[in-house]
């Protein structure tokens, strides 16, 4: 075993032998909430034992620890059981080496690798979501949107495989700055493209009509002087029935969108705070922040792929007796997610830091705690979202605290600014 090798399996063994503990330890957690035992500090919810809510926490575990070990099996039987050498000979006796030709392989084996993951979709949609009663998607346009989600795949990624092909050969060995700025300066077309483009193929957008509900979400962005240009309703109930609200884009493209979903749920007051809570992330920064942290994030991982792209014994490892940088490309791209895993963490700490924020803002904004608080208590409920986690589940994978530790910051907020 070469330092390549030993390297991928650390990496590869410390992750799922890391995540199936952290399903295991919520899995422990959720049972002994199931038995009536009282959760530890931060999750003062009173649960019932054997509520719906536990058994979809419980329901949706299993499935991720099922998911994990698929994924492990899946890449390691990709990377060392020497089908891919054996397959990119056999594509390069077929089509040649070309540019065309060597950017498709990488996509087709990612492009099969995604395919291989439609089992699994499939069964959250129509098995597990659908016994808890979310699922309102048709086999119909499930299939239209695994056939649409290919077809983006081919557009967008086909072209950047090509270019990074493209840097790897011509740029020298700095190659890897150019392809982190033309990635970064991607990202930031994607901003624009997905809410105006994208987004629009999947699902329909309505403006949301006029009448009270419109006039008082454009009074509280004119009283926070919030430059609202548009607020969508997004039809999600084709698909779910769980509920969300997010904003989008910038520039131009910038705009609230709201589910349908949200719509039936909520009344005027609640739905005003969540629109408060959405407009903080974009007032505040955030997407900018998130903007920025994927930029380093990607930093880190082009300037480690501008290195290894040059070791011969990387391409040796999995069976490649020559460097290409088409091949490159794939194997770098097959270990992403896996070398990705490691940043979650942070990611997520910043990012229900952002949570807290935002909803200050909307309590600001707002002048008072309730409608925020009981908008958050009814998607909880609604979303069978209200059992937290185990809190070092929580801490690696979670992006937003929970519902006690939300209304507990509120309080303490409302507190705060009755004082001064
Ligand atoms: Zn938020």
């Amino acid at each position: 075993m070469n330092v390549w090798s030993a390297v991928g399996a650390v990496l590869l063994g410390l992750r799922v032998a890391g995540e199936l503990w952290l399903e295991a330890l919520n899995r422990r957690h959720f049972k002994r909430l199931a038995a009536g035992e009282k959760a530890p500090s931060a999750n003062s919810t009173r649960v019932v034992p054997g509520s719906r809510a536990l058994d979809y926490a419980l329901a949706r575990c299993r499935f991720r620890q099922a998911t994990v070990a698929y994924e492990t099996l899946l890449l390691v039987g990709l990377l060392w059981s020497g089908v891919l050498p054996r397959a990119w000979s056999v594509w390069q006796q077929i089509f040649g080496t070309g540019p065309l030709a060597d950017s498709l392989f990488p996509w087709c084996v990612f492009a099969l690798v995604s395919v291989a993951w439609w089992p699994w979709l499939w069964y959250e949609r129509f098995d597990l979501e659908e016994r808890f009663g979310f699922n309102t998607t048709r086999p119909a346009t499930w299939w239209s949107d695994r056939f649409k989600g290919l077809v983006l795949a081919a557009g967008l990624g086909i072209p950047v495989i090509a270019a990074i092909i493209h840097l790897i050969r011509q740029a020298g060995p700095w190659w890897w700055v150019w392809g982190w700025t033309g990635a970064v300066a991607f990202a930031l077309i994607l901003g624009w493209l997905a809410p105006t483009w994208i987004l629009p193929w999947f699902h329909r957008f309505d403006p949301l009509p006029e009448g009270a509900l419109r006039e008082r979400l454009q009074q509280l962005a004119a009283r926070m002087d919030f430059p609202l240009r548009d607020i969508q309703v997004m039809d999600g109930s084709r698909r779910t029935r769980h509920s969300n609200a997010f904003f989008t884009g910038w520039g131009r493209a910038r705009r609230v969108v709201l589910y349908d979903t949200l719509l039936n749920q909520l009344g005027p007051d609640e739905l005003e705070a969540v629109v408060a809570h959405e407009m903080g992330h974009a007032r505040l920064g955030h997407l900018w922040q998130l903007w920025t942290l994927t930029a380093i994030g990607w930093g880190l991982g082009f300037a480690v792929a501008g290195w290894i792209v040059q070791q011969p014994d990387f391409y040796r490892t999995f069976g490649f007796s020559e460097p290409h940088p088409a091949v490159a490309v794939l194997l770098l791209g097959l270990w992403a997610g896996p070398a990705g895993w490691w940043l979650l963490p942070w990611i997520h700490a910043w990012a229900r830091r952002c949570e807290f924020q935002a909803d200050a803002f909307a309590v600001r904004a707002l002048g008072s705690v309730e409608p925020l608080q009981r908008a958050l208590e009814r998607l909880h409920r609604d979303n069978l979202a209200d059992v937290p986690s185990h809190p070092w589940y929580r801490f690696w994978h979670e992006s937003h605290p929970t519902l006690p530790e939300r209304i507990t910051a509120l309080t303490a907020n409302a507190r705060a600014g009755a004082k001064r």
